[in-house]
Order: C-alpha cells, then structure tokens, then sequence
C-alpha cells in the first residue's frame, strides 16, 4: 500500500524518531506499510446535529435525551461560533488488532512500528473524510458567491482536553456504532477494535481558526488578527 508521506512521518514521530530519514526506522516502516492494507478494514458513521447553548455552553439538540450537554472550555471555545456539529465514529477494524498482537510475541521493535502506523493512517483517514463530508456539505448548500460557504472547526475527540471520555457512550448509541462500524465502547470508555475513534467537528457560517492544529493549517492565516497583533489564537 503506497502511504501517504504525511502518515510515515506521523507515525515516525509517534515512535519518538527524531530522524525521519534514519535509515533503519524507514525501513522498518516502509516494509509494514507494504503489506498494512491487508489488515485495514475502514468503517465510519457520522451524523449532523444542531446545537444550541446554556449560559455559553453547547448541547447537542436530538430527540432522545433532548439535550446532550458538551462540557468543558474546549467544546465552549471551539464550538462558540457553530450552529451544527458533525458526530463522526471511525474504525480500522479488528484485523489490524489481531495482526498487532501477533507482531508484539514475534518482533516487539516492529509492533511499536505498526501501532504507531495505525495511529497515523486513521487520523489521515478521518482528515479525508472530513475533506469529503465538507465538499458534500458546501456543494449541498450550493455553494457559489452570494450564498456563503459551511466552515469546520478542528475535529477534536472525547478525552482530549476537558472534552468527557463518557460522551463516547453517547456517541455509541447516537451513530449506532456497533452496528454501523463494529466499534464497541467499553465500561472504561476505551474502545475495540483499539484503532477507533469518535469525534466532534463544529459547524459555522464563518472561517473557524485552527486552534488545535495550529497556524499552519488555519484558512485565515493570511487575515489573522490575532498574529496581526503578535499573538495566536491557541496555547
Ligand atoms: S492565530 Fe490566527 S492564523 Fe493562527 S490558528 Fe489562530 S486564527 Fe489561525
């Protein structure tokens, strides 16, 4: 399977390799991402929820509870400006588990590799999905000069920052997910297959900063008022 650069570097990264041109953790890279495919069977689910807020903060609108409270600063500050929210759960399968295990009886050093591979290859899955869901979303709006285009916020996940693991439970039942992808949530708010993820990206009808990813990935980098007055909008 031809990886995306971008993925290797990541998953290099996750390994602490400071050198991404060290011969040896390449190698060992390229070798697994050769065969990885074999052992990925991506499933997704998402769904789009209106929001509104409580002295501030977000809570999803849907029928069953009515109100799903987003606590924490982090759903507050990114969300503040949002209308909607894209609830997305996302897994590489129970293939890519399996296979780990078998790497970390037979060859340790390249189990950490694979791990490290997997992290990587569903976060850039989840970037094109969430390209495509946008596309999807500014073409349905019927995006042209007089009817302004849909902006996402970063996509951020329960467990990062104050954002509640619990709210995984929630989005287990919301997207159906054992059904629709094979995620199972479990008691301690961990997940199976372990290569899964759920996760929030807000809606607006205005350019959302990166506040997660950072300047480089920010659509308003060329108008920023923040770095306008020497600071960022994010720690
Ligand atoms: S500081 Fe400005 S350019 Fe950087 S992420 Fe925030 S809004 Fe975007």
């Amino acid at each position: 399977m031809k990886l995306h650069p971008s993925v290797m570097q990541t998953a290099l990264r996750y390994c602490g390799v400071r050198d991404p041109e060290d011969p040896l953790w390449k190698s060992r890279m390229e070798e697994l991402a050769d065969s990885i495919d074999e052992y990925i069977c991506f499933h997704y689910a998402y769904r789009i929820y209106p929001i509104s807020f409580q002295d501030g903060q977000p809570y999803i609108r849907q029928k069953k509870p009515k109100r799903l409270p987003l606590e924490g600063e982090l759903a507050r500050t990114l969300l503040s400006e949002c209308t909607k929210v894209v609830v997305i759960g996302a897994t590489l399968g129970l293939a890519f588990d399996r296979q780990l295990r078998i790497l970390e009886k037979q060859n340790p050093a390249k189990a950490i590799c694979f791990d490290a591979l997997g992290s990587a290859l569903i976060d850039r899955k989840l970037d094109d999905l969430q390209d495509s869901i946008l596309a999807y979303l500014n073409d349905l709006e019927g995006w042209d000069a007089s009817s302004p285009p849909c902006f996402f916020t970063d996509r951020f996940s329960c467990g990062y920052g104050d954002l509640p693991l619990s709210l995984q439970k929630d989005f287990e039942r919301m997207l159906d997910l054992q059904k629709t992808t094979g995620i199972h949530v479990l008691d301690s708010g961990m997940m199976s297959p372990t290569k899964s993820v759920t996760a929030l990206i807000g809606i607006s009808d205005y350019p959302q900063p990166a506040r997660i990813r950072g300047c480089a990935h920010c659509n308003l980098s060329s108008s920023c008022p923040y770095r306008k007055g020497g600071t960022v909008c994010h720690v």
